[in-house]
């Protein structure tokens, strides 16, 4: 296996598609090549920081709902503290 095709399969995240076969030639040329096993854990790095990211964005119709909350709270006008 060469460098292109390994860096390939990783940025594609084949790596589960590969046969038996391709699969120990894939993790053989990682532990043979310090570049690629380099290349290989950063992109699981930014895979992690990816996943990490979706699941920190609010959920579908939050930012309505704020809007929507935000313009009851204004029709309402502006409530003074008493002194
Ligand atoms: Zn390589």
């Amino acid at each position: 296996m060469r460098c292109t095709r390994f860096r390939r399969l990783v940025v594609l995240m084949e790596v589960s598609a590969l046969s038996e076969r391709q699969r120990t030639a894939f993790h053989h040329h990682s532990e043979h090549c310090p570049l690629c096993a380099q290349f290989l854990t950063e992109m699981r790095t930014v895979q992690r920081l990816v996943r990490g990211q979706s699941a920190a964005l609010p959920p579908a119709g939050f930012q309505a709902s704020v809007m929507e909350r935000i313009r009851v709270v204004k029709s309402r006008g502006t409530q003074q503290p008493k002194a």
